[in-house]
């Protein structure tokens, strides 16, 4: 792969140690490392005053040993070819991880969302749709909402594809329920961040009632895993948003942070704590930090700084490797993303699995499902670990790189 971006040079460094110690054959690692493959597609639109505007759109698909390629598609300024590239491989590694049978695949189109109305985003989504439309198949590659991208953006994708193939709910996950969505879809990440937090708890013999959390982050992972923590009886000291963050040693009062975050599209207005920016909020004192916004906040110039003792990874590579390292050496407990946020994923394949059915489970049956499959993920990972005297993060790059090597070379390469 040509790309270049510093969250794929962290990622291949892991990679790289994983296929060493597992003696994976060096073609075969090679194999598996470069992408399947990469397009770029132009997005043109006529903006509300008349303007004709081009945007790019990115899909990326890595790797498709163990299924057909999955993961999301993110609006964002900051995407293009490199960071869609990281997140793949990001996704290859996570559907092995808590074993849902998918490959990796990420895409984008390198836009803020804020800056278009409904009709222009209506636009945008089904331009990018048709673009990649000769890439994907419901057994081929399944999209899903990923930063700044939602249910109703799925739902005009799935249109526009079945548009052409007929009605193929399957073809895209994390639609709305009205239009062949799962029950549970929107919470799972945040959920799933809360099941591996309180599992990390109870192996450590540590109650997670009382304890503090900080979460970076407000959108559909922040939000969830905070209700989520909340719930199973952790008090949310810190949010924050773009718009910067909001603290209080007492506990935030949720309910009043997401109807604040309604009615005035920011928290700024929470006027019950103390508002601080992004980067103070992450070093406030608290036993629990969840980064769930984007990549690359957990620094080694702010790591030496940060208070909690667990990092729960909510957001895709959200600490880079020298953070790693400091965190490390402090003792600092960090589950990675590709284990921490891979609720979403392993919802995303409950309601493939029920669109290819034509079922819709009840939601205590997704919830159900989705604290089996991230309970074992996580005691895999832990065992692992243990094992290899290592970290979890180097843990789940042993369990995730060897289900994709093996499928590898078992479906074999000629
Ligand atoms: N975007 C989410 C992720 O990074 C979900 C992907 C999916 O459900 O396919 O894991």
């Amino acid at each position: 792969m040509s790309a270049t971006h510093k969250s794929l040079d962290v990622v291949r460094s892991y990679y790289e140690e994983a296929v060493k110690v597992l003696q994976v054959n060096e073609g075969v690692a090679s194999l598996i490392w470069s992408t399947d493959r990469e397009i770029r597609v132009q997005i043109p639109i006529v903006r509300d005053n008349g303007v004709l505007e081009v945007y790019k759109g990115y899909r990326v698909q890595h790797n498709n040993a163990r299924g057909p390629y999955k993961g999301g598609f993110r609006y964002h300024p900051t995407v293009d070819a490199a960071e869609v590239t990281a997140l793949a491989v990001l996704m290859t590694l996570k559907t092995a991880l808590v074993d849902v049978p998918f490959g990796g695949a990420k895409g984008g189109i390198a836009i803020d969302p804020k800056k278009f109305s409904q009709r222009e985003l209506e636009q945008i989504t089904r331009r990018f749709t048709n673009g990649i439309m000769p890439v994907i198949g419901i057994y081929e590659d399944i999209p899903a909402p990923d930063v700044n991208t939602n249910p109703q953006i799925m739902a005009w994708f799935m249109d526009e594809y079945s548009r052409k193939h007929g009605y193929s709910p399957a073809i895209v996950t994390g639609k709305p329920i009205e239009v062949g969505g799962s029950q549970g879809r929107n919470e799972a990440t945040g959920l799933g961040v809360a099941i591996v937090t309180e599992q990390l708890c109870k192996t450590l013999k540590q109650d997670l009632k009382g304890k503090t959390v900080i979460i970076q982050g407000y959108g559909n992972v922040g939000s969830n895993a905070a209700r989520c923590l909340a719930e199973r009886g952790a008090i949310i000291v810190g949010i924050s948003d773009v718009g910067g963050g909001k603290y209080s040693p007492k506990g935030i009062d949720l309910e009043k942070a997401l109807q604040v975050q309604k009615e005035d599209g920011s928290l700024q207005k929470l006027d019950s704590a103390e508002s601080l920016t992004n980067e103070q909020l992450l070093e406030k004192p608290c036993d629990i930090l969840v980064p769930a916004a984007l990549d690359g906040v957990l620094t080694g110039e702010n790591a030496p700084r940060i208070q909690a003792k667990m990092i729960i990874e909510g957001a895709n590579a959200p600490t880079t490797d020298d953070a790693d390292q400091i965190f490390e050496q402090r003792g600092i407990l960090v589950v990675p993303d590709i284990l921490a946020n891979a609720g979403g994923v392993t919802a995303s394949y409950f309601e493939w699995v029920q669109n290819l059915q034509q079922l819709s489970w009840p939601l205590d049956e997704v919830r159900h499902r989705l604290q089996i499959k991230m309970t074992s993920a996580f005691e895999a990972t832990w065992k692992m670990a243990q094992k290899y005297h290592t970290t979890l993060r180097k843990a789940a790059y042993l369990l995730a790189v060897k289900r994709v090597a093996d499928a590898t070379v078992l479906r074999g390469y000629h």
